[in-house]
């Protein structure tokens, strides 16, 4: 709503606002600027007990221009659990869930599409198209319908069948692609112009992020303004990450918060852990990861076009890089769920995983506040919990 221009986040060209935009063109992704002496005017800490239990709460930093734009099922303002009875069997206190499966389509991928549909709505778009591991896919089949834009899905064919299920009943067109998320993504570009379709890829639209920081604003406001000591995110395309960073420092340039900043852990499937690879080979970018495999859909990214951005976090935040196995993620999910009554996704899962490990390295001290971000439900995962 107060968005001044987009930067490059390599580059740092700048673009202007209220047109549709993808990459910049040195092909990296896209960011948002805000005038945050007139989000100020509006916005205060204050001022969020009155305002609804979404992430729209936040709409002065958002970028929709019109308010009538907003395509919204009522995402975000997730509850943060406190994990006491998981946290008693780890001797970690103060252990919490972000608890992302509650958004509309089960998964955290709500908050940046209804961001990006918002936006694109608002910019005219008729056609949209995203390749997707699975949630991307129901979530914006899901606003989609809800804009009436018309969504072309491209997903492998071994995505879970339930996400497959859900976007052909949300009215979706869904190809089925014998490959992985980076080869959708090249159907989805080449075709793109000439049938019309406006790219929704993470990253390659600028509003997905914007939707996910969402979740930088809620830790903060749920903490009561004090964030944790770490965060522990299960890290695809990164857009969270990247997200909640951003928040961060939007909220310390807001006043709301000090230049502490949480250990950000990048959680990937050893199957598929290019990020984790490159954290710990010290590179400034991932490599492109070849037979990528994981029942953690979400994780099953070869190459994040955003992956310089998030080595960078990771190091500034004094952070790291874990990569964990599928049996392990798939039973420390159960186990989320014996304990804390949550039905995690394998994603939510893994982070149990990285926990446990860096626990036990003596890297996460027990009293620390630890956050763990479910970033969707197992219920959409049935064949990986079946085994
Ligand atoms: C997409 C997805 C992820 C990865 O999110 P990024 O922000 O792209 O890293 C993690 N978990 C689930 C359940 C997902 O759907
Ligand atoms: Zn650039």
């Amino acid at each position: 709503m107060n968005v001044t221009h987009l930067h490059c986040s390599a580059c740092s060209k700048r673009y202007e606002p209220n047109q549709l935009l993808n990459l910049c063109e040195c092909g990296k992704p896209l960011l948002v600027n805000y005038d945050l002496d007139a989000v100020r005017i509006t916005l205060s800490k204050d001022s969020l007990h009155s305002r609804i239990p979404s992430m729209w709460r936040y709409e002065e930093i958002l970028p929709l221009v019109n308010k009538r734009n907003r395509i919204s099922l009522g995402e975000g303002f997730t509850p943060l659990h406190h994990a006491r009875r998981l946290g008693a069997a780890l001797e970690a206190p103060n252990l919490f869930i972000k608890d992302e499966s509650l958004n509309p389509t089960q998964s955290f991928k709500a908050r940046g599409m209804t961001a990006a549909v918002s936006m694109a709505y608002e910019l005219g778009v008729k056609k949209a198209a995203v390749p997707s591991a699975g949630n991307a896919a129901g979530a914006l089949s899901a606003y989609a319908a809800l804009a009436g834009i018309e969504a072309h899905i491209f997903v492998p064919s071994d995505t879970p069948s339930a996400n497959i299920i859900e976007c052909q009943s949300l009215g979706a067109h869904v190809t089925l692609v014998d490959g992985l998320i980076t080869d959708c993504g090249k159907i989805v570009a080449e075709r793109k112009e000439e049938e019309g379709w406006f790219d929704v890829s993470t990253l390659k639209e600028p509003y997905r992020i914007e939707g996910k920081k969402t979740m930088g604003y809620e830790l903060a406001e749920q903490m009561d303004w004090e964030l944790p000591d770490v965060v522990f995110y299960p890290t695809g395309g990164g857009t969270g990450l990247i997200g909640m960073w951003k928040a961060f420092d939007e909220m310390e340039e807001l006043g709301w918060i000090g230049s502490f900043r949480p250990r950000m852990v990048a959680v990937q499937s050893s199957g598929c852990a290019p990020i984790v690879e490159a954290f710990h080979q010290g590179m400034e970018n991932g490599t492109e990861i070849r037979n990528a495999h994981t029942v953690a859909s979400g994780l099953r990214v070869p190459k994040a076009i955003g992956d310089f951005i998030i080595l960078n976090i990771l190091r500034k935040s004094g952070g790291t890089a874990v990569a964990v196995s599928d049996e392990e993620l798939v039973s420390d999910a159960r186990a989320i769920g014996a304990y804390e009554g949550i039905f995690a996704a394998p994603e939510g899962g893994a982070l149990l995983s990285a926990l446990k490990k860096l626990s036990s390295a003596g890297k996460v001290r027990h009293d620390e506040r630890i956050v763990l971000f479910n970033t969707g439900s197992g219920i959409k995962y049935l064949e990986a919990f079946k085994s």
